[in-house]
């Protein structure tokens, strides 16, 4: 082992790798309480904030519930964002597109003024990235990647790929989906195949979406109509169309028209005519569930820790309230004096955060074997299903709000 190899050459309190929008977003929180932080990425460069949120809209964007927009109030994020581009919606309107149920959602029957936002992801970390940037104890590390993980003498320490080491009592991966780090720690993950390659790109429809997001059950999988209004035009829509491997690689083979006239059949034209304006991309769709969250001086947040089928859209904003939650612990710990990676404060993150996400995996399959299915039986329960439901309004009230994210104890930051 060399000397600089034995001698770590910057300590921190916390050290964050990966710096998307659920990495940013815990570096903000602490930041904000002044811990001193690392937010390490490999990615070469921030976000170009000058040009996002404007012209076209980019191609991979978020549901985000009110919940998950409370939280980016606190972090000051959440003003650039409105004034960047963000779409409201109050109504939400699911069919089945092989029967006849049908049920809508509005925010008023949930008792809300909004359902939530659909917004680009490179917003939302554009706005994370300008807060970051006057957090004084938050050290951005962009085109760092890490490739080593080990127990060091006061907690854990990072290798990065340019030959540096850094150390910090915790650790916190929020490296993606496919996260080296939980790999590193030597964390199990459940990960099954969802049978669904997702076909994502934005369309012009030839009527205005009116504030909905629209989702329709078809048995190859789901296609949602997501809406986005482009400086007053309410005609766009990002599309995400769960399908299998095969139907997707046709799909994203297919010339701009060819493909508009697909999506607006399987749409059943409900907002007449199809126009893509983008290209058309293909991203698999894996479940993930890691066997636990968190090791001694070590937590795993965000896709690393549950990567979850977007039907509901729930993924960043349960990885949002991943870090909501891990930070209030952290918090907690630091004015008491206890130190930052201890595993009894951990393990109390991981036990309020891994039954909400378990809960939602489960759901998300619940809902694609149930839709994917031409059993008579099952095809008449969902349609009957789906008619009750739209009759039942406290029903409705309920279901709404878990899926806006007003589940349980929230932690304080999202109140
Ligand atoms: C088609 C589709 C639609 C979706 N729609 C929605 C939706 O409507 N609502 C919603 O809530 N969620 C949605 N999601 C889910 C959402 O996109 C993810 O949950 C979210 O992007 C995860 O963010 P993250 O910060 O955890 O991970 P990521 O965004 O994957 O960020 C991980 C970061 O880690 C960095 N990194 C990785 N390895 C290293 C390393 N070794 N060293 C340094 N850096 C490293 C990467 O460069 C990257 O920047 C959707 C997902 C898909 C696929």
């Amino acid at each position: 082992m060399t000397e600089t190899a034995q001698r770590p050459t910057a300590h921190y309190e916390v050290i964050i790798v990966g710096g998307g929008m659920v990495g940013a977003a815990l570096a903000a929180l602490l930041g904000r309480a002044e811990v001193a932080v690392a937010l390490l990425d490999a990615r070469p460069e921030p976000v170009a904030a000058d040009r996002v949120g404007r012209g076209l809209p980019a191609m991979r964007v978020s549901a985000l519930t009110p919940v998950s927009q409370r939280l980016l109030e606190g972090l000051e994020a959440w003003s650039w964002m409105a004034e960047r581009r963000v779409t409201p919606y109050r109504f939400m309107q699911v069919w089945d597109g092989e029967g006849s149920g049908e049920v809508g959602f509005s925010a008023e029957q949930a008792g809300v003024p909004l359902l939530g936002h659909i917004v680009e992801n490179d917003v939302i970390l554009a706005a994370l990235e300008r807060s970051l940037a006057e957090l004084p104890t938050v050290a951005v590390q962009l085109g760092t990647r890490v490739t080593g993980l080990e127990a060091g003498p006061a907690g854990r320490v990072v290798e990065l790929d340019d030959g540096r080491r850094l150390s910090a009592p915790l650790v916190v991966a929020a490296d993606g989906a496919l996260s080296p780090l939980r790999e590193m720690a030597g964390i199990p993950v459940h990960a099954h195949d969802t049978g669904h390659v997702a076909v994502v790109t934005t369309v012009r429809t030839e009527r205005g979406h009116g504030g909905v997001a629209r989702q329709v059950f078809r048995e190859s999988g789901p296609l949602a109509f997501l809406p986005l209004t482009v400086d007053g035009d309410e005609r766009y829509c990002s599309i995400v169309w769960s399908t299998s491997p095969e139907e997707a690689e046709r799909l994203v083979a297919l010339a701009p028209e060819g493909l508009a006239r697909e999506l607006q059949a399987a749409f059943e034209a409900r907002l007449g005519a199809v126009e893509v304006v983008d290209r058309a991309l293909a991203v698999p769709l894996t479940q993930r569930h890691a066997e636990h969250y968190v090791a001694p001086g070590f937590a795993l947040v965000g896709d690393a820790a549950h990567s979850i089928h977007p039907l509901a859209g729930q993924g960043v904003n349960l990885g949002l309230m991943d870090v909501a939650v891990l930070a209030e612990e952290v918090l907690v710990a630091r004015r008491r004096g206890i130190p930052l990676g201890e595993v009894r404060m951990l393990v109390r993150y991981a036990r309020r955060r891994r039954g909400d996400n378990a809960a939602m995996l489960a759901l998300m399959d619940g809902f694609r074997l149930l839709f994917g299915t031409r059993h008579p039986t099952l095809t008449l329960a969902r349609n009957l299903g789906l008619a009750g439901v739209d009759r039942l309004v406290p029903l409705k009230r309920l279901l709404m709000r878990q899926a806006i994210g007003e589940r349980g104890q929230l932690p304080v930051s999202c109140r």
